[in-house]
């Protein structure tokens, strides 16, 4: 008899997968852990560059809300097999905030794996129903009149948030403005801010 395997069933299931995704030829053994090192090398210090780069730069601003997916590859990220990458620009009457209803669909390749908080339940189900709430708990507290726009991360297209530049970073280097973004800034549930920069 053969011996029991220990592992979790979704363990053996994703390696026959695999095996027979390599054996039909649709993916090989090298693109897969291609793939699989982009993935642990991404980080949210990319997707900080691009929104840094765009505060400072207008005509890097307009080529990376027209079309996200190019302006990260052309920084390193790995988009290949990756859902299309939309950049959602906030404005001073309206802020976006991302989420995958459904699982936990994130733009990986810009910004790492997503924190555990993005996938579980709760803030699934109650960015949707309660964005204000969600966001007040961050301590991001909007102010009156401005909208919020609660975007869905899916299979199909993957969302960055563009926040707007804070005050008070007039002439900072690109260094400087990526040191205000994180993963919390870049899917809305924070804002960048000044003095949190300062005290790390
Ligand atoms: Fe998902």
């Amino acid at each position: 008899m053969a011996k029991p395997d220990p592992r979790p069933d979704s363990v053996a299931l994703l390696e026959k997968l695999l095996a027979a995704l390599a054996s039909k030829g649709i993916v090989t053994e090298a693109e897969i852990a291609e793939k699989r090192a982009a993935t642990e090398r991404a980080s949210p210090e990319l997707g900080a560059r691009m929104v840094a780069r765009a505060w400072a730069d207008p005509e890097f601003r307009a080529r990376l809300l027209a079309d996200g997916t190019a302006v990260a590859a052309e920084m390193g990220a790995m988009m290949k097999g990756n859902p299309p990458l939309g950049v959602l620009e906030d404005t001073p009457s309206l802020h976006h905030l991302v989420v995958c209803t459904l699982c936990s669909c994130y733009p990986r390749a810009v910004l790492g794996f997503p924190p555990h908080w993005y996938k579980s339940s709760a803030y699934r189900a109650r960015a949707v129903r309660d964005p204000r709430g969600v966001l007040a708990e961050w301590g991001t507290v909007l102010p009156p009149g401005m909208s919020v726009r609660v975007v869905d991360s899916t299979a199909d297209y993957r969302w960055l948030v563009l926040p707007m530049r804070p005050a008070g970073t007039e002439g900072w280097s690109e260094d400087q403005l990526t040191a205000l973004l994180g993963a919390d800034e870049l899917v809305g549930v924070a804002l960048p801010r000044v003095a949190q920069a300062a005290a790390a």
